[in-house]
């Protein structure tokens, strides 16, 4: 056997999901971010002796739709507790989460991985509220910033079912884009708005029993999920082919210097003394809820994703590109609805809509070439007429000036070149100032046919038919065909 296969890793995750709730879990400030510090308090968020919590229905009916999206059971009644700490982030020295009576429990999320469709199960999805912000300044001082003190979060635990690292990252990547689907976080590593601390241990393959568990924290991107998780894993492997043994203890990844750093070990476990709050009721959700939402569920990422295969015939990479955002998938369909050819339109899309997305940012909601109009363009260059590098010319005229494809074809002239007396001008124009290269395409060199397609197009202004282009060249440095 291997020495690699002595271990093998088991990973669970923990998903912190900031809401997208116009304000606080218990309070009515905003949940904004961004803001200047300290603006966006009330006597509540700020834990002020007296100030009673009441919970925001904004950020229930969210965790229920994410519950009814992943199949997990909602409970009718669900209990807030505090959790007990002490630290500068954290003005009521406790934080308000649920503990043994979670809102959700069980489901799993299931999307389609490289070897094959997947399915991770979930342990639970509760309600909880976020701590305040601390900013360490050098010379040993750090300011805090209660803005976000209170603002609701899901906590979404997995089952330990994961593998590998890269598994991991691949089970987060569906999890934030199914959180953007349903419209209730952001899913901004970067900035926060999402969070994963991952729980790693590893066992000898076929045993079921779990090693002892250590945990990250801090994890801000993909790549830090996976690089951070793989550093465990071998730092744990080689304590235990030491013949040690593995104790528990809480590391954060440093993404400066991309290593983990111990926090915490296990003679500092925090004893957090969870009970009840008593200031909050149990947490009714009613049947009639529970049924709304699930009524409002848009058609999940995964299920749109295998319709666009099996209902376009599109590969998988494509369908995967134009269901990574609702948004992309939603325009994708309205231009095909609008008349343009599926994978032509899938093309456009995933080039020149989401390059020029990126280029420019905005959201695709807001883009400012309609998908009917895109349909349009995509139809002028399938017909035939205009060719390819036109198209992408239009394209950006569309962009910059909001004109219909026509319009833009019409007022530069961009109509394709096909009549065969202008165009075998142009290839001898084009054959005659490139002497050289027209001797070695007749020696034999007939990759240099692209080159003068690409001349003859260079020439047109992009407007030539290239398939014509082509045989005409062809036809002229063919032995015996000759220049005139
Ligand atoms: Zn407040």
């Amino acid at each position: 056997m291997r020495r690699e296969a002595a271990y093998e890793p088991v990973i669970g995750l923990e998903v912190h999901a900031q809401l997208l709730t116009r304000t606080k879990l218990f309070c009515r400030c905003p949940a904004r971010y961004g803001a200047e510090p300290n603006t966006l308090v009330c006597p509540v968020c700020l834990g002020l002796p007296g100030a009673l919590p009441a919970v925001n229905g904004e950020a229930v009916a969210m965790a229920v739709r994410l519950g009814t999206a992943l199949g997990c059971r909602i409970a009718p009644a669900s209990v807030f507790a505090r959790k007990n700490y002490f630290y500068p982030d954290c003005p009521r020295n406790y934080q308000i989460t649920m503990y043994d009576a979670p809102l959700c429990e069980g489901g799993a999320l299931e999307y389609d991985a490289p070897e094959g469709p997947r399915l991770v199960e979930l342990e639970r999805i509760h309600l909880e509220d976020d701590a305040g912000k601390l900013l360490h300044r050098p010379a040993a001082r750090s300011l805090v910033d209660f803005n976000r003190c209170g603002v609701p979060l899901v906590e979404i635990v997995t089952r330990p079912v994961l593998g590998d690292p890269s598994d991991a990252a691949l089970f987060l990547q569906n999890l934030r884009r199914l959180l953007r689907w349903l419209g209730i976080c952001d899913g901004n590593l970067e900035e926060g708005s999402m969070r994963c601390d991952v729980n790693v241990s590893l066992r000898t393959p076929g045993s079921r029993r779990l090693g002892t568990r250590t945990e990250i924290k801090n994890l801000n991107s993909f790549k830090a999920v996976e690089a951070g998780i793989r550093l465990e894993i071998a730092r744990q492997r080689k304590v235990l082919e030491g013949g040690g043994e593995i104790e528990r203890q809480t590391s954060l990844w440093n993404a400066r210097r991309r290593e983990l750093v111990v926090m915490r070990s296990k003679e500092e476990a925090r004893d957090y003394r969870y009970f009840p709050e008593p200031d909050l009721p149990p947490l009714e959700v009613r049947a009639e809820l529970v049924e709304r939402e699930r009524s409002r569920l848009p058609e999940l990422p995964l299920a749109r994703e295998r319709r666009l295969r099996a209902e376009y015939g599109l590969p998988a990479y494509d369908a995967g590109v134009l269901c990574a955002e609702r948004g992309i998938a939603d325009y994708f369909e309205r231009a095909v609805r609008a008349g343009a050819e599926p994978k032509e339109g899938a093309n456009w899309v995933m080039r020149e809509v989401l390059a020029s997305l990126r280029e420019r940012g905005g959201r695709i909601e807001e883009f400012a070439v309609s998908p009917d109009d895109l349909a349009r363009l995509v139809r002028l260059v399938s017909d035939g007429a205009i060719s390819r590098t036109a198209g992408t010319e239009v394209f950006r005229e569309m962009l910059r000036t909001g004109e219909e494809p026509g319009a833009v074809v019409g007022r530069l002239g961009l109509e394709l070149l096909a009549d065969p007396r202008r165009l075998e001008m142009m290839v001898d124009a084009v054959i005659a100032a490139n002497p050289g290269e027209a001797a070695r395409f007749r020696g034999g060199k007939r990759q240099l046919l692209e080159f003068f397609v690409g001349q003859v197009m260079k020439e047109s202004g992009g407007t030539a038919d290239p398939r014509l282009a082509r045989d005409l060249i062809e036809r002229r440095l063919a032995p015996g065909g000759g220049e005139r």
